[in-house]
């Protein structure tokens, strides 16, 4: 099949590159000059594994073509797919900007086009009654007779998001129409399993599914961080009581690891734009409100641990932050919660020394002198007054420790991923806080190195 799909990024070049992978032709538009030069040159303009090698295998194949904008060609295509980025709006709510004027350059590029029918999806994850107003503007076009509306949300995870999209637990398609319908399950032909079901719903309910979802395992992170910082009072342990949890079949296991806050493009901005949408139908979604909360607290939490360990005040204190991306395999720092680290320990008058296994450019792009990149997390600690361990890369997983401890200045080690046990971090030297772990820990023989 052809394939038009708008926008380059994350879920639109993973999706083009996937779908030229399965066989179809692919046209992916993507507007930025910087991305788009990038992507002619077989670049992939952020850090996403196996895409790298699928882009150029499918380009010499001539089955995906990069394009800079949207032409009279692109009404070949079978199905067009909106893939741009929905932000959060300083409302809270998604900002359509992207999405509506996407949809406004295809509708007067068909007035002037010779074409029988094309299928117009998002994937981009959308408030309910999206597709019924691209309809609106579609039928006020008089073109409601070959530009057939739909939505496809995309549940793709960064970090692995060319595994994800080849094994998805589900396909939605919400259409009004068993044709459009059909043509879905050609384009998905031999993705769709028994176990990766491809369901036909309401426009309506393929748009809400996608917030729900996401919603739900927010309020898992938010659940359990809650408990963490609990546990920290009770002198439980959160990593065996979210095990415990997690062997419950009825519960799951996924979604259950404490940390400082969910981040990333996702999850802050489809919590908010869920309970944006609750609020237009007068419908007050408690959960989700208390979801977001937590996780707000979480973070400031967090900076009080550190604080406590560094006896009150980061002031004059060099920090090393270990991972500024939101989570491991990726290099996206959306919405981490390193950044609301880094901005309350500058405005508290720290210096920060950091290192990332794939964002230390994105990070250099926001704070640029500010803070100080380094390669290795043992250049990042060097005369640093305590380590933060932010985002759980595997490269943080096995460090030195007491090669660690020797290069800084105080041995404070806070650890927000629950990597290391206080056993092993006491009997390399460090003082350490661990979320959820109980109180801080002192070594016998080592307080400072002061
Ligand atoms: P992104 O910001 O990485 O990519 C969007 C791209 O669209 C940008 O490169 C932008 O330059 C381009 N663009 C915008 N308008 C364009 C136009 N008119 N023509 C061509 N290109 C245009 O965003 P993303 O992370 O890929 O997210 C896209 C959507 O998918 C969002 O709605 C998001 O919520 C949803 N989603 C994201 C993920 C994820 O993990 N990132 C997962 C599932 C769903």
């Amino acid at each position: 099949m052809n394939i038009t799909i708008i926008g380059g990024g994350y879920v639109g070049l993973v999706s083009a590159v996937c779908f030229a992978d399965m066989g179809h032709f692919v046209t992916c538009i993507e507007n930025n000059p910087k991305k788009h030069t990038l992507l002619q040159s077989k670049e992939v303009p952020f850090f996403e594994p196996e895409l790298s090698e699928k882009l150029s295998h499918v380009c010499n194949a001539d089955r995906l073509t990069i394009a800079p904008g949207f032409t009279d060609n692109d009404f070949n295509a079978d199905v067009i797919i909106l893939a741009v980025g929905t932000p959060m709006s300083d409302s809270g709510e998604a900002d359509l900007t992207y999405l509506f004027n996407a949809v406004k350059d295809i509708i007067a590029t068909a007035k002037g086009a010779d074409f029988e029918r094309v299928v117009l999806t998002t994937k981009s994850t959308v408030p309910v009654g999206t597709g019924r107003k691209i309809n609106a503007m579609i039928q006020e076009a008089q073109l409601s007779d070959k530009i057939l509306v739909a939505s496809n949300p995309e549940f793709l995870r960064e970090g692995s998001a060319v595994y994800d999209f080849f094994h998805p637990d589900r396909i939605i398609i919400g259409t009004d129409s068993t044709t459009v319908f059909e043509t879905f399950k050609q384009l998905y032909k031999g993705l769709h399993k028994d176990t990766r079901p491809i369901v036909h719903v309401s426009l309506e309910t393929a748009e809400l599914s996608k917030y729900a979802a996401n919603t739900f395992l927010a309020t898992k992170i938010s659940f359990i961080n809650e408990l963490a910082i609990l546990c920290d009072q009770l002198g439980a342990d959160i990593k065996q009581t979210a095990k415990l949890m997690g062997l419950d079949g009825r519960i799951g296991k996924y979604f259950l690891n404490p940390s400082p806050g969910y981040g990333g493009s996702c999850f802050p901005k489809d919590t908010h734009a869920l309970q944006s949408i609750g609020k237009h139908q007068d419908v007050h979604l408690n959960v989700v409100s208390a979801a977001i909360s937590a996780n707000d607290h979480q973070i400031h939490y967090c900076i009080s641990q550190l604080k406590t360990l560094l006896h009150g005040t980061v002031a004059d204190k060099t920090v090393t932050i270990l991972g500024t991306s939101f989570k491991p395999n990726t290099d996206d720092i959306r919405e981490s919660a390193s950044l609301k680290l880094i901005d309350a320990l500058l405005s508290d008058g720290a210096n920060i020394q950091f290192t990332d296994p794939k964002a230390i450019d994105n990070t250099m792009a926001l704070y640029g002198s500010k803070v100080t990149p380094f390669s290795s997390s043992y250049n990042a600690a060097e005369n640093s007054d305590a380590i933060v361990l932010m985002t759980e890369w595997n490269a943080f997983r096995s460090l030195d420790l007491p090669r660690l401890k020797r290069v800084m200045n105080q041995a404070n080690f806070i650890d927000f991923r629950l990597i290391y046990s206080h056993d092993e971090l006491s009997s390399a030297g460090f003082n350490s806080y661990i979320l959820g772990k109980g109180h801080h820990r002192v070594p016998q023989n080592v307080s400072s190195l002061n």
